[in-house]
């Protein structure tokens, strides 16, 4: 049995096509449940939801008390999924439906994951395209698990993956390095990324930033190394300024370096480096917070269609 994973938030003009280009596909691959997930939707896509349920069988949902994000909704859906290999696509289409017989096919060949790599993006702001760029180059040289540049959660997993990421702890899911953490043979499956179909973008530039921060305070340390690092700069910086000044004091008559802006200058670029480092610091702080709270990931309002299989 297959599993069908899709979060939703607010995507009611999305949600009918999605429905008819999934039912192609699960008509096609035989046993399947489609798993959506409402992240508190505040438009008409719970009704929605609730409807495609009433007349297909195959379609359960789960539907939280308010919005959770993205990450949360996917980690929902693959606490409830039952299938023997799981897929995670997005509601807007931007997630062909019609490339997860091939990610089935890479599975069949013994893979435990199959993620689907983007080599274009249809239709997205320059902005985005750069920032992502460089994001996914960043974190792969300063994450400790490889995770593959260019892959959003769009994948296949094998069951022994989903329980795997099912029995992690952490609260803070970057789904993409948990998923290249566990191991196992993974593949990818290039795609051109398509434009959103309806609706307008949730990840807001606010989200992509925090789950970018999210994404290398998770999987790196290397940040926290940066406050050793500056600290040495500063150290040399300050002996290599002692050596001149004493240089000046005993050699010349008057001292380049007298003067109150120099001071200040000084005292600001290192108030700003023990900032940026106390910021940094105050970033692993606050996760562990967090996970210390131990407060349940997410609050379900309703839940149904998991009774029986489909
Ligand atoms: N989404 C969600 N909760 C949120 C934001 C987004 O469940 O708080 C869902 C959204 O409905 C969509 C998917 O996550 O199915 C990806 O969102 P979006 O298309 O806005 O992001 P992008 O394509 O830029 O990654
Ligand atoms: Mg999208």
């Amino acid at each position: 049995m297959y599993s069908l994973i899709v979060p939703i938030y607010n995507e009611e003009d999305n949600i009918p096509v999605l429905y008819d280009r999934l039912k192609a596909v699960m008509d096609q691959l035989g046993s399947t449940e489609l798993v959506l997930i409402n992240d508190g939707s505040g438009d008409r896509s719970l009704e929605m939801i609730r409807a495609l349920h009433g007349q297909d069988k195959r379609v359960c949902y789960l539907s939280f008390a308010r919005n959770f994000g993205h990450q949360v909704a996917v980690t929902a859906g693959l606490n409830f999924a039952r299938g023997q290999a799981v897929i995670i696509l997005d509601a807007d289409l931007q997630d062909p439906p019609e490339l997860v017989p091939q990610l089935v096919e890479r599975w069949r060949e013994g893979y435990s994951v199959v993620y689907a790599q983007r080599v274009k993006r249809r239709q997205e702001s320059w902005f985005k395209r750069l920032t992502a760029y460089g994001f996914y180059r960043l974190l792969q040289r300063l994450a400790d698990v490889k995770i593959p540049a260019d892959t959003g959660d769009f994948c296949l997993m094998d069951r022994q993956v989903v329980d795997l990421l099912n029995a992690m702890p952490e609260r803070n899911r970057y789904i993409r390095g948990l998923r290249a953490w566990v191991g196992f043979p993974q593949t990818g499956v290039k795609f051109e990324r398509d434009p959103r179909h309806a609706g307008e973008v949730k990840y807001t530039f606010r989200k992509s930033l925090r789950l970018a921060i999210n994404s290398l305070v998770s999987f790196s340390i290397v940040p926290l190394r940066l406050a050793t690092y500056l600290g040495l700069l500063a150290a040399l910086l300050a002996m290599a300024m002692m050596v001149l000044v004493l240089y000046w004091r005993l050699f010349q008559t008057n001292s380049p370096l007298d003067g109150f802006a120099t001071v200040v200058i000084a005292n600001l670029f290192f108030g700003a480096v023990q900032l940026i480092c106390i910021g940094i610091l105050g970033e692993y702080i606050g996760r562990i917070y967090d996970e210390v709270k131990g407060r349940p990931l997410y609050t379900l309002a309703e839940v149904a269609g998991f009774e029986q299989l489909p």
